[in-house]
């Protein structure tokens, strides 16, 4: 008998999870329907600041598949259709054209739209993603205020960037603030970062978040801490002319917000699933929701498990996205596959400016009951002697008494952030620093000193001449 799959979502963790299953299943097997309430599929949102930059050509550079490549692998998209209701009781959900709505059809809600459709599903893929962080102060919604979300927010963001716009204002500084920082710098704008934090970038600790900021004041940034966003003043025309925070006003003509996002999980909400506390969707290790039978999840709209602290939390990165989809199509294609957690892995750039993660913060570390030593070292991308050779600062901590690593920083030039992967990869076989030391990775002058700079950290715990945590 043919199975019916309905995956809600037409980006990265539910397109996955169709072609997947797709793949190992045919038509006759296998019907698909996917709803996605906007215009695109299977888009690149990390690319946007890129292309606001001005690095990518275009918008469809962004596009990995298109609707019609979907289409031609059997699976019923329906484009511009949203999902108002999960029933599982009956085992159906509730769509309606989204072509009426203003705003592209992103909201999530409701929506006013077309007539409404019931469509019966055995086995449904909940793949709606994250809802960007707006506060409903004043001025955030007028026009020249850009979310940078969807491939439609980059479109109306390079069209307000075409008009007479000098200065930009980006609220939030973590790694999309920090991207968007850039892009605007690349379209040549005066570009002031406002975040509420101490240092931009509060996905690192602070002592590595302040290296961020130097930096980027030596790009011409400038960068204002500890400022909350309070309202948006607007221009006779009703665009902005500055935003006003807790410290100040700051000039603008456009502004961005990198506020951070929240699972869209509405829907799974209101009927019924399983959330975890940060309101994303808990699934087990195949992706399946907690407690429901045929009902899966994947991508920003769930919660993940910490491999080292243990903890779930909302982790919103495309990377996880697609090895959700993987995964779910793969065990509803009748294979076996697992999404064991992840480690906290990251990394960004601003300019030239590398910026890496993976693991614990100090913070983080404190909270999970561990207590830990620290390693902060200075080192090149290279051999010191080879030409190109950039500086790196790199930090480690490691559980106190046993040495097992914890978390790893990195902060440099060229050829610094991709370097924690050495990290990811230790943390997830839980090696002590010592096993770092021991690790047999590549070297020659153009491409390392002769201790990796990830090792040289290691070193350091190892000797014990390691500042001390808590
Ligand atoms: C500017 C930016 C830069 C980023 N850079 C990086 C990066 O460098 N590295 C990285 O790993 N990640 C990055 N990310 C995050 C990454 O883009 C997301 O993690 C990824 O897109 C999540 O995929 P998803 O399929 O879970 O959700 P989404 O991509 O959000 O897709 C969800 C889809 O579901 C649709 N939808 C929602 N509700 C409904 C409904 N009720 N009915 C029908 N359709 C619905 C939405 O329209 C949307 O298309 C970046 C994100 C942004 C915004």
């Amino acid at each position: 008998m043919t199975e019916h799959l309905v995956v809600i979502g037409g980006d990265a963790a539910g397109m996955s999870a169709a072609s997947q299953a797709r793949r190992r299943r045919g038509p006759d097997e296998l019907r698909i329907t996917a709803f996605e309430q906007g215009d695109f599929t299977s888009y690149s949102a990390c690319g946007i600041p890129y292309w606001v930059g001005g690095q990518v050509p275009d918008r469809d550079s962004l596009i990995a598949r298109t609707p019609a490549e979907h289409r031609e692998r059997g699976i019923d998209l329906r484009l511009r259709t949203r999902v108002t209701e999960i029933d599982l009781d009956r085992r159906r959900v509730r769509s309606r054209r989204t072509d009426g709505d203003s705003g592209g059809g992103t909201s999530g809600d409701g929506g006013s739209g077309g007539p409404e459709e019931w469509t019966g599903f055995d086995q449904l893929v909940i793949a709606t993603g994250a809802e960007p962080l707006r506060p409903p102060l004043p001025g955030f919604d007028a026009p020249g205020v850009h979310g940078v979300q969807t491939l439609e927010d980059g479109a109306a963001l390079l069209a307000t960037l075409r008009r007479d716009v000098r200065r930009a204002v980006v609220v939030g500084g973590g790694y999309i603030g920090v991207e968007m920082a850039e892009a605007m710098i690349q379209r040549g704008l005066q570009v002031t970062v406002v975040h509420r934090s101490a240092e931009p970038m509060a996905t690192l600790d602070p002592d590595m978040g302040r290296l961020v900021r130097v930096a980027m004041e030596g790009m011409g940034i400038e960068v204002v801490p500890g400022a909350e966003a309070k309202e948006v003043l607007l221009n006779a025309d009703g665009r902005p002319r500055a935003v006003l925070t807790t410290v100040g006003e700051h000039p603008a003509d456009v502004v961005v917000l990198g506020l951070g996002v929240r699972p869209r999980t509405a829907l799974a909400r209101a009927a019924g699933l399983a959330l975890g506390d940060s309101g994303g969707l808990r699934t087990d290790s195949s992706m399946r929701v907690e407690g429901a039978e045929g009902i899966w999840a994947g991508g920003d709209c769930v919660e993940v498990l910490n491999l080292v602290s243990g903890r779930h939390q909302h982790i919103a990165l495309g990377t996880h996205a697609n090895k959700h989809g993987l995964v779910i199509g793969t065990n509803i294609g009748g294979g076996r596959a697992t999404f064991p957690g992840v480690v906290g892995t990251a990394v960004s750039k601003v300019c030239e400016l590398e910026i890496a993660r993976t693991g614990l913060r100090e913070r983080e570390a404190t909270a999970a009951g561990l207590s830990f030593d620290r390693a902060v070292i200075e080192a090149t991308s290279r051999a010191g002697y080879y030409p190109g050779a950039a500086p790196m600062t790199v930090k480690m901590i490691a559980e106190r008494g046993s040495g097992r690593m914890l978390g790893l920083q990195i902060v440099g030039r060229e050829g610094a952030a991709k370097r924690v992967d050495i990290g990811a990869v230790a943390l997830t076989a839980g090696m002590t620093v010592d096993q770092v030391v021991s690790l047999d990775l590549g070297y020659a002058p153009p491409f390392s000193p002769v201790w990796d700079p990830v090792q040289v950290a290691a070193r350091k715990l190892v000797s014990g001449r390691a500042v001390s945590g808590t």
